[in-house]
This record gives structure tokens, C-alpha cells and sequence, in this order.
């Protein structure tokens, strides 16, 4: 089969260091009958290890070279191949507990990382490749640099742990960033449930909306200062100093307030 010309529109770097491959596959446990659904597998890099390891495995790529060179795979009666885009696959359609692994195209990650809480419930795990620099926005804690709407965004659904560093020359074409692999577990409920999330979610964008200035302006319109305070938050406060709890709180208490004004 011809050599595949990495597109750059798809995001394909494709792994080639084995040690990190199999760090990748240690890391993701697959037993023989989970469900396991892996986002672009390319050239299979991830696909053939994990293949080996369970019954079944589900593969969503965009590219329709690469699905044709799925297709004639020797591990295809393995496959259950959906082409098409991620950011528009339902994965409610795949029924069951089940665990997403990606060696994710870094050009969708952030839209895509922002569509799995829906499914937070049926997911067991997750373990992504991606730019370093989004790893570290995503495990943040309160009150450092990197922590923002991302860091509570996806805080709120899951506990995530940056498991692999991985230098650009683990990739062929070399990406210009280094890379991480971390890995993204549901918590359930553990910093408080929002009421509505779309409030919630709403609230914490605004929240960020500018973030050298104080929770007390970017929430103007939203929350008087004795309400900030009533959830333990100080208005003088930049909204990277408010916790992800804190932001569930103040979401449930202002839907309070209203309701008792109505
Ligand atoms: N898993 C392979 C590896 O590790 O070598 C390939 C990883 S490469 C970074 C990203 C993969 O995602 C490519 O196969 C690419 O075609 C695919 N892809 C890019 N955008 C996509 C999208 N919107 N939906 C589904 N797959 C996509």
C-alpha cells in the first residue's frame, strides 16, 4: 500500500516511539470485553496494541484514506469503523460503560474535551494525547496561571491526572509543542452538582471573561456582593482564585435567589 501523506488539516502527527506507545496502552488497561472507542486512529499506532487486547474495538476517524486502509487492515473483523467527525459523533450510540482513547488532532481538542461531560456518566475512562499546554490548563488548581473556564469546565465532570510527558520527536511529521497524555476519570458529584448546568456553565464564562479583572466587575450583571460572599467568595477576587466548588455554589445559590424573587 502507498505511503500516507500526513495531512495537516487533520491534525495527523502520528507516534512512532514504541516506549511511549505501550506506556499509552499499560496506562489504559483494556480488558478483553470493555468497550473501548478510539478517536483517529490513523495509521494505527494506538489501534493494533489495543486491537490485540480486547474483543472489539470502535474507531471515529474523518479521513477517508485512512478508513480505507482500516478497511483492508488484518485486524478489520475487529473494527466497528464510524467515518466521520468526532465533534458531530453521538456516542450515546454506543451503549454501555465504556473507555475513549486518542491520540487527539490538537487543532479540535478544546470543542472536543468540552462535549464529553454530556456523557460523563457512561464513561469509565478516558486517556488523550494532547498539547501539553492544554494538559496543564486542564489539571490546573485554583488560583495558579494556567487554571480557567477550561480547568473548572472540566473539573466539574472529571478528576484528571497528566500521566506522560512526550517530546515532538515521538511523532512523525515532529509537531512544533510537546505533548502530554492525561487521563480523565468521571467524579461523581464530588464538588457539588449544578442545579442547571447551562446556568453553571454560562456563569463560569463570564466569569473569565476578563481575567485581570475582579469577580466583583466580570459578574456585574450577574451577583451583588453579599451574594458572592454568601458562597465564601471575596468580590475583590480575580475568577482564577475561585474553585471549581465555589463556582457550583454561586450557580445553585443565585437559581435560588430567583426563584425566590419570583
Ligand atoms: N492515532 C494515530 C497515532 O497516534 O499515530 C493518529 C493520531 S493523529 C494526531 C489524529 C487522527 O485523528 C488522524 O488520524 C486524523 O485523520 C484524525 N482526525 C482528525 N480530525 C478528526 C475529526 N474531526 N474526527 C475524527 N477524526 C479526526
Amino acid at each position: 500500500m502507498k505511503e500516507h501523506r500526513a495531512r495537516k488539516r487533520f491534525g495527523q502527527n502520528f507516534l512512532q516511539d514504541r516506549a511511549i506507545i505501550q506506556d499509552i496502552v499499560r496506562a489504559v488497561r483494556p480488558q478483553f470485553n470493555d468497550k473501548v472507542i478510539e478517536i483517529g486512529p490513523g495509521l494505527g499506532a494506538i489501534t493494533e496494541p489495543l486491537v490485540a487486547a480486547v474483543q472489539q474495538l470502535h474507531v471515529i476517524e474523518i479521513d477517508r484514506d485512512i478508513v480505507a486502509r482500516l478497511k483492508s487492515s488484518p485486524f478489520v473483523s475487529k473494527l466497528v469503523i464510524h467515518e466521520g467527525d468526532v465533534l458531530e459523533f453521538d456516542f450515546a450510540s454506543i451503549t454501555g460503560k465504556k473507555k475513549i482513547v486518542g491520540n487527539l488532532p490538537y487543532n479540535i481538542s478544546t470543542p472536543l474535551l468540552f462535549r464529553f461531560g454530556v456523557y460523563a456518566d457512561d464513561i469509565i475512562d478516558m486517556h488523550f494525547m494532547l498539547q501539553k499546554e492544554v494538559v496543564e490548563r486542564m489539571v490546573a488548581a485554583t488560583g495558579t496561571n494556567d487554571y480557567g473556564r477550561l480547568s473548572v469546565m472540566l473539573q466539574y465532570f472529571f478528576d484528571m491526572e497528566c500521566l506522560i510527558d512526550v517530546p515532538p520527536e515521538s511523532f512523525k511529521p515532529a509537531p512544533k509543542v510537546d505533548s502530554a497524555v492525561v487521563r480523565m476519570i468521571p467524579q461523581k458529584g464530588r464538588i457539588g452538582i449544578a442545579e442547571d448546568y447551562a446556568h453553571f456553565a454560562a456563569l463560569v464564562k463570564q466569569a473569565f471573561q476578563q481575567r485581570r479583572k475582579t469577580i466583583h466587575n466580570n459578574l456585574k450583571d450577574w451577583a451583588d456582593d453579599p451574594v458572592l460572599e454568601d458562597v465564601g467568595i471575596n468580590p475583590g477576587d480575580r475568577p482564577e482564585r475561585i474553585s471549581p466548588e465555589q463556582y457550583v455554589a454561586l450557580s445553585n445559590h443565585l437559581l435560588e435567589f430567583d426563584s425566590q424573587s419570583e
